[in-house]
């Protein structure tokens, strides 16, 4: 049995520096005051320790969880939602994600230019689809995420919109992204449409 927790913890040190080399929000989220960050909430993490800031963020991050909540169901407090309110702290927790990134079904990462109603709720709504819809090993159409996160975030897209591009089907088309906000507006175009002619569950809670 001993040799077996030896062995055990043997291994912890390479997943960490695993973790820490390519997943830094991931080890970030199971240990946020290693990254300075700090607890404001049951499931909101911080680096910003001004109280009247905190206030703002836990009402955020509350109001993104109850609109969330109410399409999918009581899922995204599951989530950690790890908050940078400034450059340093977004660098310590890893640089990928301009604004805002989900990982898994686990953590959210927002960096300051993140720090907003409509990123929270679409990384919390990329959450909660996975924690309800897809579970944690399918890739879906990668379009179809984007476009949902964007519906619940800002509402449907406006009526006239029109889809111009080919949307990106696979996670490995998501470099296509990068650089191209234009493509959320078409995914968000797209899924607004279907949601238009099939009804919102049919969508969004498949
Ligand atoms: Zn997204």
């Amino acid at each position: 049995m001993r040799v077996w927790i030896r062995r055990g913890a043997l291994l912890v040190w390479p997943i960490a520096l695993i973790l820490y080399l390519f997943a830094r929000p991931i080890l970030a989220g199971l240990f946020p005051p290693m990254f300075g960050l700090q607890r404001i909430a049951p499931s909101v993490w911080t680096d910003t320790t001004d109280p009247q800031i905190h206030q703002r963020l836990v009402t955020m991050v509350a109001a993104s969880h109850a609109r969330v909540d109410r399409l999918f169901g009581e899922v995204s407090s599951a989530a950690r939602v790890l908050i940078c309110t400034s450059d340093a702290c977004s660098a310590r927790l890893g640089a990928q994600g301009p604004r805002g990134i989900a990982y898994g079904t686990f953590v959210i990462k927002l960096a300051p230019r993140g720090v907003d109603a409509i990123i929270v709720t679409h990384e919390l709504t990329h959450i909660a689809r996975r924690r309800t819809v897809l579970g944690p090993l399918r890739y879906p159409t990668l379009w179809r995420e984007e476009g949902i996160a964007e519906w619940v975030a800002k509402g449907p897209a406006p009526s006239t919109c029109t889809v111009t591009k080919e949307l990106p089907q696979g996670y490995s088309d998501r470099h296509m992204w990068r650089n191209d906000l234009d493509l959320y507006a078409q995914s968000h175009c797209a899924i607004s449409t279907l949601i238009r002619a099939q009804g919102a569950d049919q969508v969004l809670l498949n």
